[in-house]
């Protein structure tokens, strides 16, 4: 087949372009590299199955494909906030103009969704049918209500154009690949320890994160892309095992023991979720699929990539 995979150059979705490549698709990886780093693919450059359009999605795209992997947008809060009216055109105008590229050539397109359309939760663990609390007006609303609303839409187009559409809403993802100064929790913790800097503990650290290794999410992924049309989700991919974020630091500095850093203590950022833990019966029961990698052997391997990293 060929698929299509925005935010490609990404960290999730330089994974997803080599196991799709692995298994024997073309794969055309669309992405602005806004977040996303040429380094990331290329050692993909040399298969003749793969290509790279460097490309804005917020502007039509007009290609042949069979499937489409929309995961294009900044994840982590500090390049979301970066520029948040392009991270809402993004997701809602980048939406728009890949739900009509599948449209047009009736492609199956799988939205990369979020756990952040739970906002700070009520429930806990979050399944599919709780509808969230998410502040509309705060600075983390371009990247909530943006998903929220690409959601809606890979619905109205399910509905009123008939589209083949999956949903998948992924909780916290680490692994290699991940941008060394995205500013979020796995990698700022690993980068600081590396270099014996403070580790930034935001708000008391009892704040919870449930930690899902990356191929763990390609597998859940590609699962859902191949499951039956009747199937469209929402679905959480996340690995139920929740931590403190303090629990997060004391294993990592564990994990690092020649590191001479200590924790230190920080501001809570406006609207942080104070906990965050999926429900995944449904992906259990529709996929066959749970996460296989637990925090530390998911660590050993992104320690080992940030290490090779400040070589
Ligand atoms: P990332 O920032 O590493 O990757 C996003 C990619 O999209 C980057 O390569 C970036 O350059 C590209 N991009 C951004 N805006 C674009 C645009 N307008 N046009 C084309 N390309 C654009 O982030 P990631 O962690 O790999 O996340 C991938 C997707 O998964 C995102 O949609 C994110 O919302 C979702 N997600 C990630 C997590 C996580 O924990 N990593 C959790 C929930 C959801
Ligand atoms: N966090 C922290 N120190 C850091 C970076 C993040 O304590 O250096 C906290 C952050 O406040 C949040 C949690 O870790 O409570 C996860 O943050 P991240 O940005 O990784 O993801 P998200 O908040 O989107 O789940």
């Amino acid at each position: 087949m060929k698929i299509l995979v925005t935010g490609g150059a990404g960290f999730i979705g330089s994974h997803l372009c080599k196991r799709l490549l692995k298994d024997d698709h073309e794969v055309l990886c669309v992405d602005n590299l806004f977040t996303g780093n040429k380094n990331n693919i290329l050692e993909l450059t040399e298969n003749k199955k793969f290509e790279f359009l460097r490309h804005d999605i917020t502007f039509p795209l007009y290609v042949e494909v069979d499937q489409i992997y929309n995961l294009a947008c900044p994840a982590s809060p500090i390049h979301y906030q970066f520029d948040p009216v392009q991270t809402t055109k993004t997701s809602v105008h980048g939406a728009i103009n890949m739900l009509g590229l599948a449209k047009r050539t009736r492609a199956r397109i799988l939205q990369a969704s979020t756990s952040e359309v739970y906002g700070d939760p009520e429930v806990h663990p979050q399944p599919e049918n709780y509808w969230g609390r998410v502040n509309p007006i705060g600075i983390r609303s371009c990247y909530d209500e943006g998903k929220r609303c690409a959601e809606t839409l890979f619905f109205d187009y399910h509905r009123q154009h008939k589209l083949d559409i999956k949903v998948i809403r992924i909780f916290n993802t680490y692994g290699p690949n991940m941008h060394p100064n995205d500013g979020r929790v796995v990698s700022n913790f690993i980068m600081q320890a590396l270099h014996n800097k403070n580790i930034t503990i935001y708000g008391d650290g009892s704040q919870t994160r449930s930690f899902q290794y990356v191929d763990d999410l390609i597998c859940g992924m590609l699962a859902m892309m191949k499951s039956s049309k009747r199937f469209v989700g929402p679905v959480n991919l996340g690995n139920p095992v929740e931590f403190t974020i303090k629990e997060l630091a004391e294993k990592v500095l564990e994990m690092i023991p020649e590191s001479k850093s200590k924790i230190i203590f920080k501001k809570l950022p406006q609207d942080d979720p104070r906990k965050r833990k999926p429900d995944i019966s449904l992906a259990k029961k529709e996929l066959n699929w749970e996460p296989k990698i637990k925090l530390e052997e998911g660590l050993i391997k992104t320690i080992e990539y940030f290490r090779n990293l400040n070589k």
